[in-house]
């Protein structure tokens, strides 16, 4: 089975998967993107419905295509965009449709799955690590946060906005919600709290005991800890990984340490952490193989 994934959160990157594996390099658009710049952000929604199209028809032109995979942030039920806090021109956008009435201009008819891009991940580490059979969920930690489940399940998935905290002047979450994960551990979220400090010298103070930051860092690793005991509680224990860019900061012993005070039930307790590199190789693998699953 041979398909399409593609990943388009900052910029574009797109694959050509056979057998849940990468045929060739992944395409990535704009080349030489820096890691904080941020492409698609500035376009028109159908800019970046057109965008993502002359990727894919570069990569997939005069081969057989059996589905087409889009990671894609954000709340997406059906092809249809809910919401996008990074991508707010996409918001109402029907995002499926746009791109097959696109494609289809091109020659190119294969259904098109659009997923949330934490969920192609985690189906990427599923697919990459021989877990296919197994239930993965991926801590997202960058600017937003985002938690991605393999197998998907239907639903919000908007994990980065769990409840960790009642402290009613915890309101740093960029969606405007009170005591939310993301308002503790995104990055806008810190520079909010230290808006004297970058979040890496939060880290890096914290690290050369500085009071204020190292008791921030144990706030961050708890709030982590939290939700993963919330949905250890809601879908039982398992395997986690952290990835994106600050991964870099977790320390696996807090976050075990803090889980095991959090979740005291003996059959709850035998869920295991890693932190993971990700890639947008990863993602790409797992848009392909879940619209291979889905269409
Ligand atoms: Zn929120």
């Amino acid at each position: 089975m041979a398909s399409i994934g593609v990943l388009a959160s900052e910029k574009i990157a797109v694959g050509f998967v056979e057998d849940h594996h990468l045929s060739g390099a992944v395409r990535v658009f704009p080349p030489n993107l820096d890691d904080d710049q941020e492409y698609l952000s500035d376009l028109p929604a159908e800019e970046i419905a057109r965008s993502i199209t002359g990727q894919i028809q570069a990569v997939g032109a005069g081969r057989e295509i059996t589905a087409i995979g889009i990671g894609f942030p954000g709340l997406i039920r059906d092809g249809l965009i809910q919401e996008s806090p990074n991508l707010q021109q996409m918001k109402g956008q029907h995002l499926a449709s746009m791109l097959a009435s696109l494609l289809a201009e091109q020659g190119i008819n294969a259904p098109i799955h659009v997923m949330n891009d934490a969920d192609a991940t985690a189906a990427g580490v599923a697919a990459t690590r021989g877990q296919l059979d197994q239930q993965i969920r991926v801590w997202w930690l960058g600017n937003g946060i985002g938690l991605g489940l393999y197998p998907p399940v239907p639903g919000a998935g908007e994990g980065g906005h769990l409840i960790v905290t009642l402290d009613p002047k915890e309101q740093f979450c960029r969606c405007g919600g009170t005591g939310h994960l993301e308002g503790i551990t995104g990055n806008r979220a810190m520079r909010m709290r230290f808006l004297d400090l970058e979040p890496e010298e939060v880290f890096a103070h914290a690290l050369q005991g500085d009071a204020r930051c190292s008791d921030f860092v144990k706030l961050w690793h708890r709030a982590l800890a939290a939700a993963t005991a919330t949905t250890v509680h809601l879908s039982g224990p398992g395997k986690f990984y952290f990835s994106g860019p600050n991964a870099r900061f977790v320390q696996l012993g807090l976050i075990d340490l803090y889980v095991h005070e959090m979740v005291k039930m003996s059959s709850l307790q035998s869920s295991s952490f890693e932190v993971i590199a990700t890639s947008d190789e990863i993602a790409v693998i797992g848009a392909a193989i879940s619209a291979e699953q889905t269409t």
